[in-house]
């Protein structure tokens, strides 16, 4: 593990950088306004699916989207969580520069786990995670690059889908007989009908942003990403070196994750996940994954700027 880690230190991402084409952040994404977003929905308290908390979250991101997108779809349904919980959900889907054809998808899921179940003490298990990271900070990046993409439009359509429902999962993940693992409920129930895609003129490819504010990460290719979505996770890696981020992300595969990029994917649009999978502490998630530390004392607005300005140039440059 070590080895690997090395491989990413900055003496040889330089060595093996001699090539890469420098780049400047395009747009004007602020570290300050995303951390500020992650603190706003830190505020609402835990965005558990059905409760007021969540709504008061969801209302707001709905609001600053109708502020600064062109059109705001807001999908409403009931999902079946694992333990027979039938779970109000909201998806909420932003669109930028409609008329184009060409089309690329940002997501990340803005509802929190109810349950603190990786915190060593049992008696926590049932307690609602802040959510800082998991869920706060993907949403808040992507309110940030659509508050950039009302000031200077993008030159292919882009749509931002903050899906419900992520986290809502099983403790340990087991999948059924019916091949149904509890997890990512909200975009499963997105990819029943793709609004406003429908089955036909599917976006090119997808990035989904999921714990991308902790302190100290580094995202690896996430392993299905690497693997199915070729074409989005060389995009968003190669731009990250170019933009001199080769602290924060690391062109070797690190973990594999169940995420919403999955179910998107196996739906038609090849989908990367921008992941910690490999933390410096555990191995795979950062330690603050599903306990009460997923506070905003554990964000790093760098690593929300290095992410939020990495997507944002990726967004920029797509060309029709
Ligand atoms: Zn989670």
């Amino acid at each position: 593990m070590l080895a690997v880690l090395a491989a990413c230190s900055p003496g040889s991402a330089n060595d093996s950088r001699q090539g890469v084409s420098r780049s400047v952040p395009m747009g004007e994404f602020s570290a300050d306004s995303a951390y500020s977003y992650v603190a706003r929905q830190v505020a609402f308290g835990p965005r558990v699916p059905g409760t007021a908390s969540h709504d008061s979250c969801a209302t707001w991101i709905e609001t600053r989207m109708r502020a600064w997108a062109d059109s705001v779809i807001v999908q409403k349904g009931t999902v079946a969580a694992f333990d027979g919980t039938v779970l109000p959900i909201t998806n909420i889907i932003a669109g930028f520069n409609l008329p184009q054809t060409k089309r690329i998808l940002l997501v990340a899921h803005y509802d929190t786990r109810p349950w603190a179940d990786r915190e060593s003490d049992p008696e926590l298990h049932n307690t609602p995670i802040p959510g800082a990271n998991d869920g706060g900070s993907g949403t808040a990046v992507l309110m940030e690059i659509a508050r950039n993409l009302a000031r200077k439009a993008p030159t292919v359509g882009v749509d931002i889908l903050f899906v419900d429902a992520e986290d809502y999962g099983p403790g340990e993940t087991s999948i059924s007989d019916t091949g149904f693992d509890g997890w990512c409920l909200g975009s499963r129930y997105w990819t029943q009908n793709m609004i406003p895609y429908g089955n036909h003129n599917l976006p090119a490819y997808g990035i989904l942003l999921d714990m991308v504010g902790g302190r100290d990460a580094v995202f690896h290719y996430e392993y299905f990403s690497q693997r199915d979505a070729v074409t989005p996770t060389v995009k968003v890696w190669s731009e990250a070196m170019q933009l001199g981020y080769e602290n924060i992300f690391c062109r070797q595969v690190g973990g594999a994750v169940n995420d919403d990029h999955l179910v998107i994917t196996a739906a038609g649009i090849p989908t990367t996940d921008i992941i910690e999978s490999n933390s410096k502490s555990t191995g795979s998630f950062p330690d603050t994954w599903h306990t009460l530390d997923d506070n905003l004392e554990n964000i790093d607005p760098d690593v929300l700027d290095a992410v939020g300005k990495t997507v944002l140039n990726v967004v920029y440059k797509e060309r029709p």
